[in-house]
Order: structure tokens, then sequence, then C-alpha cells
């Protein structure tokens, strides 16, 4: 097996939308997907409140109040935390940084593409997990992938972490967090 250079980053579903009835989201005219996998809902209301990291179930990787203060602490690069007018203590995570994933030795699963934004409907990506243009393990930080993962309007970028950022949030006994090693 190559060498462990950072960790994949998931969290807990929280059972809530992002993509309410209510608020108007950039679609796609031919498909109707959404266009902005960082897409921010602010009137976003959490169901399930017991997890440092959650997802909702379309898009939107949700952290808490003592998440974010750690990646303060810290001083990450390249990380946003949106507000939510109705849930003070939670967060929308929007990680910038992007690593490639290597598609040479990854096996993925396309669905159909749309002529309209030229997106598939699905991406698939089966484990083990490989970074492309890497020699060493990844510094400490969070980085996203290149490529959305997922279907339809839940397709999303992955959240990856360095090795140092692995060791530190295990430290911190964050809820719901779940690590799945990623290689060069
Ligand atoms: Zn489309």
């Amino acid at each position: 097996m190559s060498e462990v250079v950072g960790y994949y980053l998931q969290g807990q579903d929280n059972d809530a939308d992002m993509l309410t009835e209510d608020i108007v989201y950039p679609k796609c005219k031919q498909c109707a997907r959404l266009l902005d996998s960082d897409f921010h809902n602010p009137s976003f209301k959490l169901k399930r409140k017991s997890f440092d990291l959650s997802h909702a179930n379309d898009v939107g990787n949700v952290v808490s109040l003592r998440f974010k203060e750690f990646c303060l602490r810290r001083n990450y690069r390249g990380l946003v935390f949106k507000d939510f007018e109705r849930e003070k203590d939670f967060f929308q995570l929007i990680v910038s940084t992007v690593v490639r994933f290597d598609l040479n030795r990854a096996e993925v699963e396309y669905g159909q593409k749309c002529s309209g934004c030229n997106r598939f409907d699905s991406v698939i990506a089966m484990k083990p997990l490989h970074l492309s243009c890497i020699d060493e393990p990844l510094e400490d930080g969070f980085y996203r992938t290149d490529m959305v993962i997922g279907r339809n309007n839940t397709m999303t970028a992955l959240i990856i972490v360095g090795l140092e950022t692995y060791r530190l949030l295990k430290r911190e006994r964050f809820r719901g967090l779940v690590f799945m090693p990623v290689y060069k």
C-alpha cells in the first residue's frame, strides 16, 4: 500500500435540507440541478445538533462553534464559516484549498452527462482514494477535492485534512467525525 498523505474527513447526517422550498438557488436550466455545491442558505435550520461536523441532506458541511473556534485558534487558511440566522452556534464550513484526485488510480463511476451544464448527474468514487501531484503528506490544514462526488443535488467536494490535523482533531474528541486514509 502506498503512503498515507491525509485523511478524508466526514461527519454525520443532520437530517436537514439546505435547499428549502422557500429559497431560490442557482440551477441548471436543463437538468434543474444546483450549480453551486457551496451554496449557503442563511435561514438553514438544523435538525440534529449533537455533532461537531454534520452534513445536510443535500449540500453543506455544518460545524459547531467549538469546531470553528478550534480552526480559528490553529489559524488554518482557506476556511470560511458562514453564519445561520436561526442557528447561532453552528456554521457552514467552506474549504477553498484544492487537492486533486488521481483519476488514473481511482475507480470512478460516472452517471449521465447533462448537455446544459456539462456535468454528470452522479460521480461515485470507490475507495481507496488517491491524490495526484503529491510527494509529501499534506501540511496541517483543510483541503477540498477538485471533483464533486455524489448524486444530483448532493454532489459535493470531499474534505481532506493533513496528518497533523487528523491527530489534533482526534485529540479534541469532536463528536461525529469519521476519518478515512487517502494515499498518494
Ligand atoms: Zn444541467
